[in-house]
């Protein structure tokens, strides 16, 4: 059963990392002419209106954009907020990218984009904004299949976003099993994969299930709100980096402390590992 839609989170704190940290990857690996290939395993619905009704409903992009909107902001977060404000010519923050927008304005003619949702509404959304886009081919069907599908790429060259709902725990497994097979079968790819710190364990057998697996070039950078905690809920979150551009790393840990500060002053934390080397 899919329940979960992204409009409800659209702009969180948690979407703003990951936007960030994919915006800033697109732009170094387009600075090479060669095709790339983006493969976004879990779309959703391509784009949000903050003041759509299920935006407004959580409110949660107040606590992420909203305190970064109309502020100085480290470099590292350019790319992402030229595309912001595309989407908001008028000056107010009225909408809010998902992973396909930051991936389509950033590209170029020679890429390609392949986007996988499952949920009914959002592929319909998907299909309606990127229906006259040739570069972008929308499927409903399972993303976690589409690394073994796809990779490697004729290209050679490819960015891989995964990021799924994580609805039940089966699903830090599942991601681990299928970025593993793409990684096995195109480990020169670059891949960010999202999670949620809500059970700690669980995000740390993943780092132990990619390590184990001989996986190189392995960082991890997450952004909290407060402390890890054995209540339920998202406390922080974060992404496993594989190669990703050599310079991401020393731009992020030079922007996490202002980020931080600005999305959760008190009780905010930020890490950045790297967990293998090249
Ligand atoms: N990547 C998007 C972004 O950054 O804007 C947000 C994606 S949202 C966190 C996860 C999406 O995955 C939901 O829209 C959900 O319907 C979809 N989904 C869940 N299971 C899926 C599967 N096995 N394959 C493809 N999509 C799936």
């Amino acid at each position: 059963m899919l329940s979960y839609r992204h409009a409800y989170h659209a702009g969180n704190y948690a979407d703003v990392l990951k936007h960030l940290v994919l915006a800033r990857t697109l732009e170094y690996m387009t600075s090479k002419d060669k095709p790339l290939l983006y493969l976004d395993t879990h779309a959703g619905a391509g784009g949000y209106h903050l003041g759509a009704a299920m935006a407004k409903k959580t409110a949660e992009f107040e606590e992420g954009i909203g305190r970064l909107w109309g502020q100085p902001l480290p470099d590292v977060l350019t790319p992402l907020m030229a595309v912001l404000r595309t989407m908001n010519a008028k000056g107010a923050l009225e909408h809010y990218p998902g992973s396909p927008l930051v991936a389509a304005q950033l590209l170029r003619s020679q890429d390609a984009l392949r986007l996988f949702e499952l949920h009914p509404s959002d592929h319909r959304l998907l299909i309606e904004r990127f229906s006259r886009d040739r570069r972008v081919r929308v499927e409903r069907s399972d993303g976690f299949a589409s690394l073994k599908a796809l990779l490697p790429p004729a290209s050679k060259r490819a960015l891989v976003l995964v990021d799924p709902p994580y609805e039940n725990k089966g699903d830090y497994r599942q991601v681990l099993k299928a970025v593993l097979e793409g990684y096995k079968r195109f480990p020169t790819g670059t891949y960010l994969v999202w999670y949620p710190v809500v059970v700690r364990a669980r995000v740390d057998d993943m780092v132990r299930g990619f390590k184990s697996a001989g996986v190189r070039n392995l960082w991890q950078v997450e952004l909290g709100l407060g402390p890890d905690t054995p209540d339920f809920g998202m406390t922080s979150s974060g992404l496993f980096m594989i190669n990703p551009p050599w310079t991401l790393p020393g731009e992020l840990k030079d922007a996490l402390p202002l980020l931080q500060n600005l999305i959760a002053p008190e009780q905010g934390r930020w890490q950045l590992n790297q967990l293998t080397g090249e």
